[in-house]
């Protein structure tokens, strides 16, 4: 089993050491619009991380009904906050407001969760020097920790969102991990049969029961990125104990992907704190 505890200490043992060795102040401020019960847990879940590393923390937490303009100049403040290493906005927004032209006004050099256009372009074109967008970076990261091989392999990623899914693809398509990529998304025909394929399957779409073992090769490693509510318990998109007994390995929900995804971000805090120090 594919757990993310073991791999995110060990990240977040090495964002401790690098946060002393810088000897500065490294701050990451978190926006969150609104009171989504799940998004305020994710928050602090961050918000717990960050002090753990020795990290300061600042946590801007509005109300829902907040006017586009002053979520903006928020952002626009903390880009000229020195204290501010690192900048998160916890998606989604509230309806009517859009994300888009927000994460546009983050500074790229305080882009901790990677979502910047500037930072996404980076990773198309197989560049260094930017943020890597949380989750998939910890899915990297973990495939790695566990010396799952991605090379000449098939990688099928259900979803292509700005968050997991697309970015997710362009990682594995990197020369870094020459996998051979396939998205899939709603409009996926025949699914079953392509995940089927996979010998690496990324789910991250946001519906349990999406993937059940029909749609799994025997062997297959399979990293479950979905978190859904059902019944008062957190589960994932695929039907863990039936796939569990093929797959090669397999993440749990809880206790998976999302360990690794806050590590990341922990990690690109201080990268971009590391990058500022250097500039002076
Ligand atoms: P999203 O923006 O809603 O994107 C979902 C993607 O899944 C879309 O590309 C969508 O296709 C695709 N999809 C939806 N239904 C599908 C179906 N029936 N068959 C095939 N594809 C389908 O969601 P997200 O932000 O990427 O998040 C996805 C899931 O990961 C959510 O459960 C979220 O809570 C979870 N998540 C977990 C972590 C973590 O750390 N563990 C981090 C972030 C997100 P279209 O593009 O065609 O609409």
């Amino acid at each position: 089993m594919l757990t993310g505890k073991e791999p995110a200490q060990a990240i977040k043992d090495e964002v401790a050491e690098r946060i002393t060795k810088l000897g500065k102040r490294v701050g990451l401020a978190t926006v969150l619009v609104g009171d989504d019960p799940a998004s305020e847990v994710y928050v602090r879940m961050k918000h717990k991380a960050a002090a753990k590393v020795g990290m300061y923390t600042y946590d801007h937490h509005i109300p829902g009904d907040t006017p586009q303009g002053e979520v903006e100049d928020l952002v626009r403040n903390l880009n000229a906050d020195p204290a501010v290493d690192g900048i998160l906005v916890q998606l989604p927004l509230p309806d009517g407001l859009n994300p888009d032209t927000v994460i546009d006004i983050i500074d790229p050099g305080k882009d901790a969760d990677g979502l910047h256009p500037y930072s996404l372009g980076l990773i198309m074109l197989e560049r260094s020097g930017g943020a890597v967008p949380a989750t998939p970076q910890g899915i990297m990261k973990m495939l790695d920790f566990y010396d799952i091989e991605t090379e000449g392999k098939l990688a099928v990623v259900i979803g292509r969102s700005r968050l997991v899914g697309r970015p997710m693809g362009m990682l594995l398509n990197h020369k870094a991990a020459n996998s051979t990529v396939v998205y899939a998304h709603s409009r996926t025909k025949d699914l079953e049969s392509i995940t089927a394929m996979a010998d690496i399957l990324i789910v991250a779409a946001g519906r349990p029961g999406l993937v059940t073992v029909n749609g799994v090769k025997p062997g297959a490693v399979v990293v479950d990125v979905g978190i859904n509510r059902v019944d008062d318990q957190l589960v994932g998109d695929v039907d863990f104990d039936s796939i569990a007994e093929v797959a090669s390995a397999i993440t749990p929900v809880p206790g998976g992907v999302g360990p690794m995804t806050i590590a990341s971000l922990l990690l690109n805090t201080v990268a971009l704190a590391e990058t500022r120090a250097e500039a002076g």
